[in-house]
């Protein structure tokens, strides 16, 4: 049986929350929001969308970084489509109520967001980016990284440190994982695979930890319940980490469990060279009014405080995001290829922001939207 993840369907309206946030991310929305509406004008679909207050912002206007009224207009839609929270002016505040962890933590809780898909991406006009040798990218990288969100070290129990009776500390966390919570991101894998080579590299540590051999063993029969064509490898966790950097492009999609999921799509990010071009998405539990999954999109980077308020931020990954809301959320496959392949036109016609700009000439925020909308298909 093969599933697939929606194709385009015909459809008028999408339905989505924008959190802009703080920073660069009111100006890279603004950018987002009318490459959406300019694609919704030349593939006949209409936009329903409302701004809220997230960060620090919300504690600015509402005193608290996720303002009931936000979160209630996040239930009321199809998916979140958000920008960056946080700066210099709430970092005094105390950890929980920083915006960063008092907005995103409580959304991914409310929406049950278990699943982190981060494109690695890189064009090969942007290969000297990346801190890889030049042969090894010059193709560019083109990967995705699956990472389970809410299970495993971070959150299983007993964690807790105790001082021994011999006055040392000692200090415990637990790994665990059920067969759902596996089950559940191996479906994802799969239906991102689907819609990519049909690939998947299943990554463990099943020579030591128990949790690992439950992992691969029940991603193994999921593979194979939900899509026998798909083609599936398992590899240790210290080998996946060498060979993304030896040879990235032999992998199409990673799955993984939490822990290793932060580390290698962190090390996905830094070879792919440069924050403004990342998108990332987390899918949740709910489905949506649509019957696809419920997800929270944003680019992989920061509220950049250095360039705020400049014009000079790079829309690219927070346009890139909104395509893969388009993709997981409303299962508009034609439409998310339409704002990829702009963005590529885009950097391809030789426009680059500061942020990968190498020396030479740079655009603003502004006219490299201007640039992916005349690309739009
Ligand atoms: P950052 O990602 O904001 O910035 C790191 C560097 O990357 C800066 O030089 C910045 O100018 C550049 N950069 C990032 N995005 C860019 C873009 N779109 N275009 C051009 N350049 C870009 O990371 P930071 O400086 O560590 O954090 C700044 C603030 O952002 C902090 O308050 C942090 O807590 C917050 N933050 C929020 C999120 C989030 O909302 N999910 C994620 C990371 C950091």
């Amino acid at each position: 049986m093969r599933i697939a993840y929606g194709c385009f369907s015909f459809m008028n309206k999408i339905h989505f929350t924008t959190l802009p946030g703080d920073g660069i991310g009111p100006e890279v929305m603004t950018v987002c929001l009318n490459v959406l509406k300019a694609l919704g004008e030349r593939k006949n679909f209409e936009i329903l969308s409302s701004s809220h207050d997230v960060g620090g912002i919300g504690i600015d206007n509402h005193g608290t970084a996720l303002p009931e009224s936000t979160l209630e207009a996040c239930r009321k839609a199809d998916a979140i489509l958000f920008g960056s929270v946080g700066g210099p002016r709430w970092e005094n505040l105390p950890p929980k109520e920083q915006p960063e962890r008092a907005a995103l933590l409580p959304l991914r809780k409310e929406f049950e967001l278990f699943a982190n898909l981060r494109p690695g991406n890189l064009y090969s006009e942007l290969a000297d980016l990346s801190p890889l040798r030049s042969e090894t990218v010059a193709r560019g990288i083109d990967v995705l990284c699956v990472r389970e969100l809410t299970g495993g070290i971070y959150f299983g129990q007993p964690k807790s440190t105790q001082v021994l009776e011999n006055g040392e500390e000692q200090a415990i966390d637990t790994m665990v994982y059920r067969t759902g919570e596996i089950e559940r991101i191996a479906e994802i894998a799969v239906r991102a695979a689907a819609l990519r080579n049909g690939r998947i590299c299943s990554v463990d540590k099943a020579n030591v930890l128990e949790t690992s051999v439950l992992w691969r063993k029940i991603v193994s029969q999921s593979v194979a319940r939900l899509d026998s064509s798909i083609e599936l490898s398992h590899m240790y966790v210290d080998n996946a980490a060498m060979q993304l950097v030896r040879d990235p492009n032999q992998f199409d999609v990673m799955v993984t469990e939490n822990m290793f999921g932060d580390i290698l799509s962190d090390e996905l990010a830094v070879i792919c060279g440069s924050l403004g071009m990342l998108a990332s998405a987390s899918l949740g539990t709910p489905k949506n009014s649509l019957g696809f999954p419920f997800g929270l999109y944003e680019p992989a980077g920061g509220t950049a405080p250095d360039i705020a308020g400049k014009g000079l931020a790079n829309p690219c990954a927070q346009v890139l995001s909104a395509a893969l809301m388009l993709r997981y959320s409303f299962g508009m496959e034609e439409a998310a290829s339409s704002i990829e392949n702009a963005v590529k036109e885009s950097i391809r016609s030789g426009l680059r922001t500061g942020d990968i700009a190498q020396g030479g000439n740079t655009v603003g925020t502004e006219e490299m939207g201007q640039a992916i909308i005349d690309r739009l298909s």
